[in-house]
């Protein structure tokens, strides 16, 4: 760290709160914390002065470039450079950069994801500057890029980023929160902030193994590959020593994220072989969200510098766990006060019960929401293995929790006296904080003790697109609670409506909680009797965004219109069936360029030695006859299998993307895995120096 404190590096790239008041007159500073905090919009003139000052501050980083940094509706962030220098009419290089330009910007991304909500000859989506979120500065060897998180908006203002629907959820969540809030007579609170955390896992390989394989430099991933002698049956990864280039890796990471105002307070080995973790403090949503895509750019970047192949991909080795992004939520009101935090004071107990209510309300009618948000190519490997939650959604509560619920939920507090009826249990609720022993991992979504944790997203995936439809059936539960317990204030008390609406939320709420194992086959069966969306493919997953109600209930919200939903599906169906497509190609190359010759090799090896075999040993070698008649076989067989995944990929004519992803998911998918099966066979057979591929075991193997 050359002798600098982590203190002074932190937000030191960051045009934060200590930049901007070293950088802006006060007055300008007002407005436009005024303007973040929701009040006014930034008049042009505040905009120019505030442009100037990042610019000047941009460039004493070291940055010559500027650039509007969004989220489309990929997984990553889209950024088109800037030069500040301009040649002025005099003919003189100058740096300029002003409010019009900080505001709003025309990338002309027109090779961008819109799902046909806009045709290329009117691409012309703009950039509108989030000024909720900090701009910064990323250093590149050179100089670096001011990078002005910006929402990315079509020509009539419809959305074409995974950013702007993120922040309708946050709007619609707050509003609903603060009506709770004052439900329970908390008249002074002004804000309610999403607060967030990712926990990241990752896998880190050699570079130049990686190099190696087609599939895992185009698909992220291996398409083939037999499970090393030692995986992680051992489960000595975990927790392990840190390897020295990884740690030095996840030094120079850290430092980096540091000066970007992200602080990473865990690093660790998980599970499998060469996996990690990082877990970052948590922050206001909507800041949480952009610091995890920045990481994972930083990831992949410093991964690079150190020699390794960064793997985010959910899935990338058969036999061993994949990565997940558990994110962590909760809400904060302007007081610092976490609202999913159990409390000593009965009535803020029952306000947690209230929230917490609302969001089982909503997983409990809305679920399929969120097993759409995490549908993506990748996850569709991991979701359901041995290692990931299951696609099917459910909450766990823990032990303490449930036991209060459901005593709430059989009535047992209405044969008690009003004060009496809070004692039982409610007053004692803190002891639920130090919960950690009650921990159930196989679960989708658990409450932790004064946060909820989804764990379903995948490790590549942008946290945006999960987090807002979390809010979004969050935001309609506390709709439900908040209605139920206004009803009845007419004739009775707060907390006697409140406890009423939470005795119903827990009875409707019975078909997603579950406190078991939910790797469980068990579960399985018994979530297919409770009626659980069970959507196992990404083209199944995906569907459930189109279910009438769902889409009613994201236009009444106002974080998609009805069209713009229909676009967002079509955009990750495209994106899962071009995935596929790209997954068909490698593995047919890798087959027939790597795999074939490989045991054509081997069985000619065989041959030759089998017909060198002495007249009088003959007797000895049916076994062997056997054996070679076992290589040609299987040859066959993946001859077979490789051609008819051709066929089906120049057959796959479809005109719609929903027959086309039908198709693909009967067909490819079984055949890929058969394919994969016969390969890991031939592997097994096949001289190590005629394998054509590093194996599983030299990529699991940091040098
Ligand atoms: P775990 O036992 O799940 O690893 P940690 O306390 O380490 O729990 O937290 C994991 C992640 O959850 C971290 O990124 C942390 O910052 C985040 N987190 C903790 N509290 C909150 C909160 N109130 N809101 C959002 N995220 C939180
Ligand atoms: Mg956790």
């Amino acid at each position: 760290m050359n002798g600098a404190r982590p203190t002074d590096t932190f937000g030191t790239n960051v045009f934060g709160e200590r930049a901007m008041r070293e950088g802006l007159p006060k007055q300008t500073y007002e407005k436009l914390k005024n303007s973040v905090s929701g009040g006014e919009k930034l008049d042009l003139a505040t905009a120019d002065i505030v442009a100037t000052a990042m610019k000047e501050w941009a460039i004493t980083k070291g940055a010559t470039h500027y650039t509007h940094w969004f989220h489309p509706r990929t997984e990553l962030t889209a950024e088109k450079h800037m030069a500040f220098l301009t040649v002025d009419a005099n003919g003189m290089p100058i740096e300029s950069f002003n409010g019009e330009e900080l505001i709003q910007s025309e990338p002309d991304a027109s090779s961008l994801p819109s799902g046909g909500m806009r045709s290329t000859f009117e691409a012309r989506g703009y950039t509108a500057w989030d000024p909720t979120s900090p701009a910064f500065v990323i250093p590149s060897e050179k100089g670096g890029t001011l990078c002005i998180p910006s929402v990315f908006i079509s020509n009539d203002g419809t959305p074409l980023d995974m950013k702007t629907p993120l922040l309708r959820a946050l709007a619609a969540v707050e509003e609903r929160t603060l009506r709770i809030l004052k439900l329970f007579g908390n008249r002074n609170v002004r804000t309610v902030r999403v607060t967030m955390g990712a926990e990241q896992e990752f896998f880190l390989i050699d570079a130049e193994k990686a190099q190696e394989r087609a599939d895992i430099l185009y698909c992220g991933r291996t398409l083939i590959g037999s499970p090393p002698p030692k995986g992680q049956q051992m489960e000595d990864h975990y927790f392990g020593s840190i390897h020295p280039r990884v740690l030095s890796f996840m030094e120079d990471l850290g430092e980096r994220m540091l000066s970007l105002g992200m602080v990473l307070k865990t690093r660790h080995n998980e599970v499998a072989p060469c996996q990690f973790e990082f877990a970052p403090q948590f922050a206001e949503a909507n800041l949480a969200v952009d610091q995890n895509q920045i990481l994972m750019e930083q990831m992949r970047r410093v991964a690079r510098q150190h020699g390794f192949r960064l793997l985010l991909h959910e899935k990338p080795f058969a036999f061993i766990n994949g990565s997940g992004k558990h994110l962590n939520f909760s809400l904060q009101d302007s007081d610092g006060r976490n609202l999913l935090k159990p409390s000593s004071s009965q009535r803020k107990n029952l306000q947690f019960m209230t929230l917490l209510c609302s969001l089982l309300l909503g997983v409990s009618r809305y679920g399929g929401l969120l097993r759409a948000s995490v549908a993506t190519p990748g996850n569709m490997h991991r979701l359901g293995g041995n290692e990931a939650p299951p696609a099917i959604i459910s909450v766990h509560l823990g032990n303490v929790l449930t036991g209060i619920l459901e005593r709430i939920g059989e009535g047992l507090p209405e044969e008690l006296p009003s004060k009496g009826m809070l004692d039982l249990g409610l007053t004692r609720l803190p002891s639920i904080q130090p919960d950690y022993t009650d921990r159930n991992r196989t679960a989708p979504i658990a409450y932790t003790g004064n946060k909820f944790e989804f764990r379903a997203p995948g490790a590549s995936q942008s946290t945006a697109g999960p987090l807002t439809m979390v809010l979004a059936i969050w935001t309609w539960g506390m709709d439900q609670m908040a209605d139920r317990i206004e009803a009845r204030l007419a004739e009775t008390d707060v907390a006697d409506a409140a406890l009423d609406a939470i005795k119903t939320a827990v009875n409707e709420s019975s078909n997603i909680r579950f406190e078991g194992n939910c790797y469980s086959e068990e579960w399985k069966v018994e979530a297919i009797r409770r009626g659980l969306p069970l959507a196992e493919t990404t083209a199944e997953a995906l569907n459930l965004y189109l279910v009438p109600e769902h889409r009613e209930l994201l236009e009444k919200l106002g974080i998609f219109s009805d069209r713009e939903i229909t676009a967002y599906y079509e955009t990750r169906l495209e994106q899962y069936i071009k995935t596929l497509e790209i997954d068909i190609t490698v593995m047919d190359s890798m087959v027939r360029e790597g795999v074939l010759p490989a045991l054509s090799k081997q069985i000619r090896l065989e041959g030759e030695a089998f017909a060198a075999v002495p007249e009088n040993l003959k007797d000895k070698t049916a076994e062997w006859e056997k054996h070679i008649r076992s290589l040609v076989t299987l040859k066959s067989d993946i001859l077979v299998a490789v051609e008819k995944l051709s066929d089906i990929r120049n057959g796959n004519n479809h005109n719609t993307l929903t027959k086309q992803a039908d198709e693909l998911n009967a067909k490819v998918l079984p055949i890929m895995e058969e394919l994969r099966e016969l390969c890991r066979q031939a592997e097994t057979v096949v001289a190590a120096e005629f394998w054509p591929f590093p194996r599983y075991q030299e990529l699991l193997n940091i040098s």
